[in-house]
């Protein structure tokens, strides 16, 4: 079974730099598929409230045997969420939903500027911290000004930021802010949703030169950038394909290459945090 490498958070927790995402898995699928996940050799499941399938993951989770310590398991705050009390509250139900008494990593999913309640809400993750119910808490969507806010007004940098982040959308600026200050940075949509990205001639040719699937390739670029990733997928043949990518290394002109493929702004696929929600 592929052995999966970990990376060190701020505040001492490791946690897998592969995993598995569960977006739009529906809620009665979940527990088959996270079941064919954790037979992949995932150990790392990231899930949300707004997904609302926190409870098939759950059932994953108990049925698999596995000891819970051997599970890194992620969810986020919903957007209707937001708030002190609210934010440890929302943690309770999930925690009830999953069937643990913690999870390791508790996200803000969306800032939400307009709102102007993310730093509250950030308060209410820290007690959830204090209080165990979580081992580590961090942000999703977070641009370089609601970190700066967070860190000017707040005592605890955030473990981890989840964005979108694929070849076509680099973020090379928020990735430097993040190396600065000792936040881990975590890409969504890491290969691009599964759409356009992976017939580009550059990735289709570095397959073909690697012997990978261009998948793959993406998902190699990601590891030897040191971000973590949990593509999503409901076949279990692209689960062992897109983790196996620990046997192989890809050259360094390969890389840029890879990473000249950005568009900036106009290669993102989803929200723009600043007006999402
Ligand atoms: P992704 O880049 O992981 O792409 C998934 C899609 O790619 C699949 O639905 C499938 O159609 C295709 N695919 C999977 N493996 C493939 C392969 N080997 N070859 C060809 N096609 C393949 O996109 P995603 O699901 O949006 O993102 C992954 C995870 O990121 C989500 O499940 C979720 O956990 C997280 N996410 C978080 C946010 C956020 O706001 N924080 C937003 C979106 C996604």
């Amino acid at each position: 079974m592929t052995q999966v490498p970990t990376i060190r958070l701020n505040n001492g927790v490791d946690i897998p730099q592969f995993g598995f995402g569960v977006f739009q898995v529906p809620p009665d699928e979940t527990a088959e598929t996270v079941r064919a996940a954790f037979d992949a050799g995932y150990r790392h499941i990231d899930t949300a409230q707004m997904y609302g399938n926190e409870e098939g993951v759950g059932r994953a989770l108990a049925e698999s045997g596995l000891p819970r310590d051997e599970v890194f398991l992620t969810t986020k705050l919903t957007n209707d969420g937001h708030g002190h009390d609210a934010a440890v509250r929302r943690l309770d139900e999930s925690l009830q939903k999953l069937g643990t008494d913690h999870v390791d990593l508790y996200l803000i999913h969306w800032p939400r500027p307009g709102d102007d309640r993310y730093v509250d809400t950030w308060r209410g993750f820290e007690k959830a911290l204090s209080e165990g119910k979580t081992r580590s808490i961090g942000v999703s969507n977070f641009t370089v000004e609601h970190l700066q806010r967070l860190a000017k007004e707040t005592g605890t940098v955030p473990a981890v930021n989840q964005v979108e982040l694929h070849p076509r959308f680099g973020q090379a600026d928020l990735r430097g802010y993040h190396a600065e200050h000792g936040i881990a940075t975590e890409a969504w949509s890491p290969i691009g949703q599964g759409k356009g990205l992976l017939d580009d001639p550059v990735l289709t040719g570095l397959a073909q030169k690697y012997d990978r699937s261009p998948a793959q390739v993406v998902l190699r670029w990601h590891v030897q950038l040191g971000n973590i990733v949990f593509p999503k997928s409901m076949h279990a043949e692209r689960m062992r394909e897109n983790i196996d990518v620990f046997d192989f290394e890809l050259a360094g002109d390969d890389m840029q290459e890879i990473s000249a493929l950005d568009r900036g702004a106009g290669g993102r696929l989803g929200p723009d945090p600043d007006r999402f929600g």
